[in-house]
């Protein structure tokens, strides 16, 4: 396949543009999910995503259930990243001929777990035979009006947090076992004015400049604090490797302190506090110990990467 020239983010805008504005719904492109009007007190939110055979899974790595498990939280990551709550999911799958409907009802078991351990109904999905394995998976969620979090609101001054611990997801399992952070979301947003949150798929390195992006700010992040996983081969493997499915967020410097000193629940993953927001014109940069802040370089993960 030849490589498209826009990359994957330049793809988005352009696909954003032919489709053109949002309205009526609130969010359209450029969010974790889709913002849609509800009722008076909540809106609706919307979000797919895909996981293909080679692409996101090898079937000698990964077992079907966890492959269908894994389908789901990566959609109720994103549902997490808005403070919503999901409630619907339809599920489509794409199974090569050969694997049989075995294989398929192992990978709905699945998908069927996940959906229950966060309260999720399946209504509905399709059916199709397909040289790989694929499958898709759409989440309608809700959340109240005034606890609605998107990634446009941090403000230079705000400290930016993040949820467990970054790098090392694929020795680990991690990219497979992962738990979406939705408990750790509600906690933030019923005690806290959540400034700006997204979930980090593509690994900080890449998800921080969409933030920022989003909320037209800079960023320091202080590299002495980032909260390594035991798998992480050091900084850039934290920063760059993705699939971490933990939440990135700002709050104001007062909220900041409040969460700090909270004792955290048991049972919730931890908040590291990794640098704070900047004005845009300071632009995005690492700190380290003993060194001079410089440039962070964007990295991460992105399907159809086109180096400039
Ligand atoms: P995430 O990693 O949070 O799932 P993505 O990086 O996949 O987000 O997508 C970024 C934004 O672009 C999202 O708002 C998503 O809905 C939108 N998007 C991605 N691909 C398409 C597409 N093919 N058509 C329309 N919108 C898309
Ligand atoms: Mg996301």
């Amino acid at each position: 396949m030849r490589t498209p020239p826009l990359g994957e983010f330049g793809m988005i805008r352009r696909f954003a543009r032919l489709f053109g504005p949002a309205r009526p719904a609130l969010i359209g492109i450029g969010d974790d999910a889709a913002v849609l009007p509800f009722d008076k007190t909540r809106y609706q939110v919307l979000t797919t995503d895909m996981l293909i055979e080679g692409r996101h899974f090898r079937l000698d790595e990964a077992t079907p259930r966890q492959i269908g498990r894994k389908a789901m939280a990566v959609n109720l990551s994103d549902v997490a990243a808005m403070a919503a709550t999901p409630a619907f999911a339809v599920v489509s799958v794409g199974i090569p001929a050969r694997l049989g409907s075995s294989f398929a009802v192992r990978m709905a078991r699945g998908v069927a777990d996940m959906a229950e351990e966060f309260g999720v109904r399946i209504v509905g999905g399709d059916t199709n035979a397909s040289d790989r394995v694929v499958i898709s998976v759409a989440v309608l969620g809700w959340v109240k009006k005034n606890r609605l979090v998107l990634r446009s609101g941090a403000r230079p001054g705000d400290r930016l947090f993040v949820t467990g611990s970054l790098g090392g997801s694929y020795p680990s399992g991690k990219h497979l076992n992962f738990k979406p952070r939705l408990a750790e979301a509600h906690f933030l947003s019923s005690r806290f004015r959540i400034r700006a949150m997204m979930d980090l798929s593509d690994g900080l390195g890449s998800d921080l400049f969409r933030l920022c992006e989003r909320s037209k700010v800079g960023a320091v992040i202080n590299g002495g604090a980032l909260p390594l996983s035991k798998h992480a081969r050091n900084l850039s493997s934290a920063v760059n490797d993705g699939e971490d499915f933990e939440l990135l967020f700002a709050l104001s410097q007062t909220d900041s302190r409040r969460l700090v000193s909270l004792r955290v629940p048991r049972g919730l993953a931890g908040f590291t506090c990794i640098g704070e927001i900047t004005k845009r014109s300071y632009g995005i940069l690492m700190r380290e110990p003993g060194r001079k802040p410089r440039p962070f370089r964007e990295g991460g993960f992105n399907h159809f990467r086109v180096t400039r």
